[in-house]
């Protein structure tokens, strides 16, 4: 047994993995970010505080769903999603598409350096303070 105080509601629970949040807390959840994303299609001129008010659920949940994506905006929308890197408008997560791309290559080639490095045979000239020393 793993009991964990689920981050929603604040009951002990039997945690198995993923969120820390219990059943019927997943599902009334999920039925909230359905109740939203439906809102969303319906009134895609909502600000945030207007989709919070009226579906009941707080401003950092649905922020929270914007930043896992799950939810989006359309260009026209009040809420404004900007790139956390360049600024650039974004319509749902934390990076632009540009970013993320840029972000993936960054994250290939930080794995690949260290053994690029180590293949690199090692230098056979003198070092320059040892030169130095001779003369
Ligand atoms: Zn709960
Ligand atoms: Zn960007």
């Amino acid at each position: 047994m793993n009991l964990r105080n689920c981050s929603r509601c604040g009951k002990m629970f039997n945690y198995v993995a993923g969120p820390t949040i219990c059943e019927p807390c997943k599902k009334a959840a999920e039925e909230d970010f359905q109740k939203v994303k439906q809102y969303i299609a319906e009134n895609p001129h909502a600000s945030l505080k207007q989709i919070s008010e009226d579906n009941e659920v707080t401003t950092k949940q649905i922020q929270q769903w914007i930043r896992e994506e799950r939810l989006m905006f359309s260009k026209d929308s009040p809420i404004q999603l900007l790139c956390e890197n360049c600024g650039e408008p974004i319509t749902t997560g934390r990076f632009c598409a540009k970013c993320k791309t840029n972000m993936a290559n960054t994250l290939n080639n930080s794995f690949a350096r260290p053994q690029q490095a180590l293949q690199k045979p090692e230098k056979k000239e003198p070092k320059a303070g040892m030169r130095f020393l001779d003369t």
